[in-house]
């Protein structure tokens, strides 16, 4: 999944009965100005360092999703009584964590 303020291009295709000059974001579906290279609020002023907030949330979601799915799949192998919170909670922190690195790169990569 990438992030990418791609606002320019679905303009065309999407306000073809809007106002001219007035663009709608893919992610948000707010009208924007049309010479905005970048959602403002998907991005951020700056449109990275939103970018990149939101690859951290959507990667640490993701680590939270796939660290839930390790320990579950762990505990049912192992059994509850020998499932370690400790090591529950180490599993899902590192995979929070591994997500939030990948999902910056990626979005500042777009
Ligand atoms: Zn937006």
């Amino acid at each position: 999944m990438r992030v990418e303020p791609r606002v320019t291009e679905i303009a065309t295709a999407t306000t073809a009965d809007e106002a001219p000059g007035t663009i709608v974001c893919g992610s948000c579906a707010r009208e924007l100005p049309g010479d905005s290279p970048y959602c403002p609020y998907c991005c951020g002023e700056d449109g990275r360092r939103g970018a990149s907030g939101r690859g951290a949330f959507l990667g640490g979601l993701f680590g939270v999703l796939a660290g839930g799915l390790i320990t579950a799949v762990w505990s049912s192998a192992v059994g509850p009584e020998q499932t370690a919170w400790r090591s529950v909670l180490a599993i899902i922190g590192g995979c929070v964590t591994v997500g939030v690195i990948v999902g910056v790169i990626r979005s500042r990569k777009g």
